[in-house]
């Protein structure tokens, strides 16, 4: 059922009495100034809300967007799900944003934040865990002993809570809440159940606050009919929606890693060490899973990275290999029985029982499954096999998960318009919005950036473009005195340029790779004149205002690589269907990828600074004018004293 109006919706209070000038906001918000671009985002999320319509926004960096969909949210007096890209934002939309408007607006505004069940404490597990030899070393001795404490003030469980343990604490993994070792209602603790009470607040809000991993979880489980995660709902709000699409295409899929097989072993004999139950062949059985795992896996080839796992690959593989999955798929057969013949059998034993049941129907889709709407690859990272089953075309499930079964869905983010237009992303997600719209920039990208694009690089292809675009990016260095991010779309490439650069320039250069992400951004804000050696995962998501990041770098056009398994297949799809796939698919992603990137220089109103692409394609190839035309209008010069004369007249 939906709830009730957080906040009266009073008729002759409109979009432009809060958010224009002299309006609520600027009476209440202490750095309020009026943006035409918040305003009118509200106004179109509004009328989604009201007309029960779809509706996609494209706003930049400085819009106020989220005030621009809260408002209207918890006007709408419908329950409204707003999903974010990362817990982090998350948090900051629960803990900024929702007090603010509780405080201004919507005092009896009920918020819920929801995350994944790994991110919360099983009280059931830290009980059997109390008292059992099961902590290793002094470290976890302690921890556990804090953990103990915490558990019974707490009110929420969640482990954002707990600064002192390390992020990568194996302790965790045995005492958070996942749905492997859940008993559900059959928990004694269940009424007490961090989950439960997740769960019951999700019920009695307005608003409920998830990241897209948790949505498309859930969708994915109201797919199979086997429960859902959230309420009932009818409207959503997707910021930074243009991830949605790998979110989806990931929970819509199905995977299998060699990991697992490690954990359903070393979970289950923890289960029977603390059910003090003495099954001496179920643990023998345990050794033997582990042995045909390792034997299966190790036939997979040693180099890393992800490759295509098709019907041709599997055949060639089954071949070889069958006797290695027919022995670890009879030996978890063996152990699914060897449970549900154990008695007693509390229903630990039961859920293991499914799960061993789960993985082995997961393992035998993954390699015999010929469902043609999926394309299959395996990844192999470290010593990890990743088997996985990806739908080559997400559109049409969500259009039919989706779009058609909530009738307000808001698609917002600073990056989702190519060349003017939102073609790609509705062929993409199978979405046909009502409104859709590209909203002004708030901040004047003529006069605080200026993109270079120099005239004389080789091609990316060329032997000597390592050396020369090297040179370059330590020129263009000196004029920025550093304060730059240098992002390059792979590994390698890098490397060869980072030690090229780090050699030949006298500011500190980081490189990713050298310290957790988090660790190495702390570093890059606080270093003065720091340079940040980076890839894929610093194009989005990080934000450096001010002076401190002044220069944006990228090596070269981030077109997906081709030989991916995912892309190729997508791909090869739109060429079976006789469409362009280089112009409808490829150039498009490119785009959205570089508005990303070059995204991270202008954060606010008086940041300056430095874009410069070092791929010339960018200048010669036909396609390179829809690069350009979808980016800000940054003033674009191909001459390196300009660069340098604009950085001087913004100097501090
Ligand atoms: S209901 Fe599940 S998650 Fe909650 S305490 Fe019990 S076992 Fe743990």
């Amino acid at each position: 059922m939906p709830k009730k109006a957080a906040v009266a919706k009073a008729e002759e209070i409109t979009a432009e009495k809060i958010f224009g000038p002299g309006g609520l906001l600027q009476t209440r918000h202490p750095s309020y100034e009026f943006r035409p671009s918040q305003l009118a985002m509200a106004e179109i999320v509004e009328q989604a809300f009201e007309k029960h319509q779809h509706a996609v926004i494209e706003a930049g960096t400085g819009t106020g967007k989220t005030l621009a969909y809260l408002i209207p949210a918890i006007r709408s007096g419908r329950r409204v799900v707003v999903s974010t890209a990362t817990k982090s934002l998350q948090e900051q939309l629960f803990q900024k944003d929702v007090p603010f408007l509780k405080k201004n607006f919507a005092p009896n505004l009920k918020a819920a934040l929801m995350k994944g069940r790994a991110n919360f404490l099983c009280r059931q597990k830290v009980h059997q865990i109390d008292g059992q030899a099961m902590l290793k070393g002094i470290d976890e001795v302690d921890w556990f002993s804090q953990i103990r404490d915490w558990e019974k003030l707490t009110e929420t469980g969640d482990r954002s809570e707990l600064t002192f343990l390390p992020d990568d604490s194996d302790l965790w993994n045995r005492i958070d809440a996942r749905r492997d070792l859940c008993t559900g209602q059959k928990c004694a603790e269940f009424q007490r159940c961090f989950i439960t009470a997740m769960h019951q607040r999700a019920h009695e809000a307005d608003l409920i606050i998830v990241n897209h991993h948790l949505f498309f979880a859930d969708l994915a489980l109201r797919q199979d009919d086997f429960g859902s995660i959230l309420p009932e709902y009818s409207a959503v709000v997707f910021d930074e929606a243009h991830e949605i699409e790998d979110v989806a295409s990931d929970y819509f899929g199905r995977q299998l890693s060699s990991y697992r097989f490690e954990e359903l072993a070393r979970d289950t004999e923890s289960m029977l060490r603390l059910l003090q139950i003495d099954a001496a062949p179920l643990r023998r059985q345990l050794t033997r899973l582990r042995e045909h795992a390792r034997s299966l896996f190790e036939r997979f080839p040693e180099r890393e990275g992800r490759y295509p796992f098709g019907v041709t690959e599997r055949n060639a593989f089954m071949e070889q290999n069958r006797e290695a999955y027919d022995q670890l798929a009879s030996e978890i057969r063996r152990i699914e029985a060897e449970l549900s013949a154990l008695t007693p059998k509390p229903e630990e034993v039961v859920t293991m029982a499914r799960r061993a049941a789960e993985m082995r129907r997961e393992l035998a889709f993954l390699l015999e499954s010929e469902e043609k709407s999926y394309v299959y690859w395996y990844e192999r990272r470290g010593r990890g096999i990743f088997l996985a089953a990806t739908p080559i075309d997400v559109s049409e499930i969500l259009r039919e998960k989706l779009f058609e079964q909530f009738d307000s869905v808001v698609l917002t983010s600073a990056t989702l318009a190519v060349g003017g237009r939102f073609d790609y992303l509705k062929q993409r997600l199978g979405v046909l919005p009502s409104a859709e719209c590209i909203l002004p920039h708030e901040f004047d990208y003529a006069n605080q950036a200026m993109l270079y694009l120099p005239r004389a690089l080789p091609d990316i292809r060329h032997p000597s473009f390592a050396e020369r675009a090297a040179q370059e990016i330590a020129k263009v260095l000196e004029i920025s005195e550093g304060r730059a991010f240098c992002l390059f779309t792979s590994y390698s490439q890098m490397k060869d340029i980072y030690e090229r650069v780090s050699r030949s320039v006298a500011f500190p250069v980081l490189l990713q790779g050298t310290a957790p992400r988090s660790t190495l951004l702390g570093r890059f804000r606080s270093t003065p004149n720091a340079v940040l050696f980076a890839t894929a995962s610093f194009w989005q998501g990080v934000d450096v205002p001010g002076a401190q990041l002044s220069c944006v770098i990228i090596d070269k056009l981030p077109f997906a690589v081709p030989s991916d398994p995912i892309v190729a297949a997508r791909v090869r799809a739109l060429q079976d269907d006789g469409r362009n796939p280089f112009a409808e698919y490829q150039i498009p992603k490119a785009v959205l990828a570089l508005k990303q990137g070059f995204g991270r220089l202008i954060r606010s109103k008086t940041d300056r600074g430095i874009l410069s692409i070092l791929d010339n394609r960018i200048q010669r190839m036909q396609y390179g004018k829809i690069f350009l035309e979808s980016l800000p209008e940054y003033k674009t010069t191909q001459d390196l004293a300009e660069v340098a004369r604009f950085m001087e007249s913004h100097a501090d």
